[in-house]
C-alpha cells in the first residue's frame, strides 16, 4: 500500500509530469478540438504520453482532464459525458504507472471552466460550483489520489474549485496559479492582479493542502524558484511548482517551447533547495525534460544523503 500523497511528500520532494496539451498536439489532436474527449475516443493515445511520464520517473501525473468540467466539455458537445471522461482519466493515469511498472499518484486535473461569472460574463456561480463539483466528484469517485485546480488568475474562481473538492471528499486538494512576468519586469501576479503571499494566505484560509503555480508568461525557473520562496514565506503549506519549458515561439508555423531539457533540468535543483514539495513542468515540455528533473532530484537526493 503506497503510503497518502500528503505524507510521501514529507519525506522526499516528488517529480510530476510534463504537458499534455502540447503533447496532444504532437500526437494528433487539432488546434481547438476536444483533448478530454480522447479519453474515450483514444485512450490509447493519451496512455502512450502518460506511460512516457511514468517512465521518465514520474511519482505524480495528472489526469487528461483540464477542459472537463460541463461547462467546458459543452462547448465539444461532451457535457453528457463528464463522468465518463473524468472516469477514464483516471483509469488511464493508473494504467500507464502500472505498464511503467511504477507506483505513482493520480491527480485529478480541473483547469478554469474557461468563461467569466456574472456580472461580467454569462455564468452565474451556481453553475460554475456545481460543474467543478460534478467534475470533483467524478474523479474522487474513480480514485483519484489528489485533486489539482490549475491555471487559476483569480480567487472567486479558486474557492469554487477548492471546496468543490473538499465537498468531492479529495484527500489531498492542490490550488494552482498562472502568474505572468509584469511589463517592466520587476515582479509576477496573475491576470487578475493577484500575488503569490495573496493567493498562497487565500488557499490556506480555504483549506487547501498544497500551494502551487503552473504556466504562466515568462516565468522560467528562476521565477518558479522565485515564487516557491515567496510562498514558503506566506505559509506553512507544501509547495509545487510546474513551470512551462520556456517561452513559446513560433518556428516554421509550429510553436515550440525554447528551454531544453538539460536547461531545465539544471534549474531543478535550486527549486528543490527553496523547498519545492512537487516539481512539474507545464507548457512545451517532453518526458525528456522530466527525465532530466528526475536526474537532477535523484542527483541531489544522494549529494543530500551522502
Ligand atoms: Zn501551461
Amino acid at each position: 500500500m503506497k503510503i497518502p500523497i500528503k505524507e510521501a511528500i514529507q519525506q522526499r520532494p516528488l517529480l510530476g509530469d510534463g504537458a499534455m496539451g502540447t503533447q496532444l498536439m504532437i500526437a494528433g489532436l487539432e488546434q481547438g478540438a476536444c483533448g478530454e474527449e480522447w479519453n474515450l475516443a483514444h485512450p490509447d493515445r493519451v496512455l502512450a504520453i502518460q506511460r512516457r511520464y511514468a517512465e521518465a520517473g514520474s511519482d505524480c501525473i495528472l489526469t487528461n482532464t483540464f477542459g472537463g468540467s460541463r461547462i467546458m466539455l459543452n462547448r465539444h458537445g461532451n457535457a453528457d459525458n463528464v463522468v465518463a471522461i473524468n472516469t477514464a482519466g483516471v483509469d488511464i493515469v493508473r494504467e500507464a504507472f502500472k505498464s511503467a511498472g511504477r507506483e505513482g499518484y493520480v491527480i485529478g486535473d480541473i483547469g478554469p471552466f474557461g468563461g467569466l461569472m456574472e456580472p461580467y460574463g454569462e455564468f452565474t456561480e451556481e453553475q460554475v460550483r456545481n460543474a467543478f463539483i460534478e467534475q470533483a466528484k467524478a474523479l474522487v469517485d474513480a480514485g483519484a489520489d489528489a485533486i489539482i485546480i490549475e491555471t487559476q488568475t483569480g480567487l472567486e474562481e479558486l474557492g469554487l474549485g477548492i471546496a468543490a473538492a473538499k465537498e468531492a471528499g479529495a484527500a489531498c486538494i492542490i490550488g494552482s496559479m498562472a502568474y505572468d512576468v509584469t511589463l517592466d519586469g520587476s515582479t509576477f501576479r496573475t491576470m487578475m492582479g493577484i500575488d503569490p503571499e495573496r493567493a498562497a494566505e487565500f488557499m490556506e484560509e480555504r483549506g487547501a493542502h498544497i500551494v502551487a503555480l503552473n504556466c504562466g508568461t515568462g516565468m522560467d525557473m528562476p521565477r518558479a524558484t522565485e515564487a516557491i520562496r515567496r510562498y514558503k514565506a506566506a505559509t506553512g503549506l507544501p509547495v509545487m511548482a510546474q513551470p512551462n519549458a520556456g517561452q513559446p515561439k513560433l518556428v516554421d508555423m509550429k510553436v515550440t517551447y525554447d528551454e531544453t531539457p538539460q536547461q531545465m533540468g539544471r534549474g531543478g535543483v535550486p527549486l528543490i533547495e527553496a523547498g519545492c514539495n512537487i516539481i512539474g513542468a507545464c507548457c512545451g515540455s517532453t518526458p525528456d525534460h522530466i527525465r532530466a528533473f528526475r536526474a537532477a532530484m535523484d542527483e541531489h537526493a544522494g549529494v543530500a544523503s551522502a
